[in-house]
């Protein structure tokens, strides 16, 4: 059940309600930031119905709340700089990997403000399987993709994979990427939580839906309502592809769900030859935004070189996904039919 309290409720009330419900061995708990209980194992709602205190209840049968299209009907509409993200909006997020250099990051960040891309995205920190490989610029490399934006007017969106480089991480990007090893890191969502900056969460390579919107639930839990999710493809039995990419989970978050979600078919697919087919799927299937990988000089990509597209590849996948996401509604952050694209150097 979600108790709604009225909004002066004394805090010796919610005690009081917490512990009567506690006492039949069920567990509850009180979400300050929106004023109400949730208890998942209790389902009376007769023993409160009379009480001073309590505005409302609702109950609710999937084990996460805050999320649930149940609990908000309306959808998630976030605003960045200016820029809106979510119900019919449609955003382009795009950028390398990894952040290599100086040159790589500008480079990128020109193009991308030339096709009017809104959002440029680069680890600084990058979790690799092996140790032994490039693991990302660190500082530096957040200060190259901030400088990278501000001239030419992108959002950052950069990965926090540490709980202890979350001030950084806060202080220099726009969006805080939480990667798909990281969904089920569940001290570091409720920090992100306590914060105001918005979140892009990633799938788990494993995680049922379920338990994605319970990750869900842990940021929005602490307050923080600025919350987007990422399918980028889970592990499957099939070695073939790098992971499978299930486009059928966009609109069954959709339907289960307030929050945006996006679709990253890089990662998704793994294949740079994917990538145009799968985004224009997941934009049929009902996503809000494309998270892509792209690299002035995608052979010589430090990390995930196989799936990130060169310049002109990114130039023709963006004039499909515009007309598109159009064709079914949606208005795009960014406008790139008819133009001129040309490079200063
Ligand atoms: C990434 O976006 O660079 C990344 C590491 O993605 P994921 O967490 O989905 O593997
Ligand atoms: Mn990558």
């Amino acid at each position: 059940v979600i108790i709604y309290l009225k909004k002066e409720t004394p805090e010796n009330i919610i005690e009081d309600i917490l512990g009567n419900i506690r006492q039949g061995g069920i567990d509850a708990f009180y979400i300050e930031p929106y004023n109400l209980i949730i208890s998942h194992k209790f389902h009376n709602k007769e023993i409160f119905q009379a009480h001073p205190y309590v505005e409302n209840q609702q109950l609710l049968d999937t084990s996460y709340k805050l999320s649930s299209r149940e609990f908000k009907s309306n959808n998630t509409t976030i605003n960045i700089k200016g820029v809106e993200i979510g119900n019919n909006h449609f955003n382009m997020i795009a950028g390398p990997c990894a952040i290599e250099n100086e040159e790589q990051i500008f480079g990128t960040a020109e193009y991308l403000n030339q096709l009017d891309v809104k959002f440029i995205r680069g680890g600084a920190y990058k979790p690799r399987t092996s140790p032994y490989t490039f693991r990302g610029l660190g500082i530096e490399g957040l200060k190259l993709i901030r400088a990278a934006a501000d001239k030419y007017d992108l959002r950052v969106v950069t990965e926090l994979i540490d709980l202890k480089l979350l001030d950084e991480i806060v202080e220099y990007s726009d969006i805080i990427q939480i990667g798909s090893r990281n969904q089920s890191n569940f001290y570091l969502l409720s920090e992100l939580g306590k914060i105001n900056k918005p979140v892009l969460l990633k799938r788990g390579m494993q995680s049922k839906v379920e338990e994605w919107l319970l990750a869900a639930d842990y940021i929005l839990s602490g307050g923080n309502e600025k919350l987007i999710l990422c399918e980028r493809g889970i592990r499957s039995f099939d070695p073939s592809s790098r992971n499978l990419m299930d486009i059928g989970v966009i609109p069954l978050i959709k339907s289960l769900s307030h929050l945006p979600i996006f679709a990253d078919p890089s990662h998704g697919t793994g294949d740079a030859k994917f990538v145009h087919s799968m985004s224009l799927s997941s934009i049929a299937a009902g996503a809000n935004g494309l998270m892509i990988e792209v690299h002035p000089n995608p052979t010589k990509s430090v990390s995930d070189s196989k799936q990130a597209l060169g310049f002109s590849d990114f130039k023709t996948l963006l004039n499909s996904v515009e007309d598109l996401a159009k064709y079914f509604g949606k208005s795009c952050d960014f406008e790139i039919s008819d133009r001129n694209i040309s490079l200063s150097q």
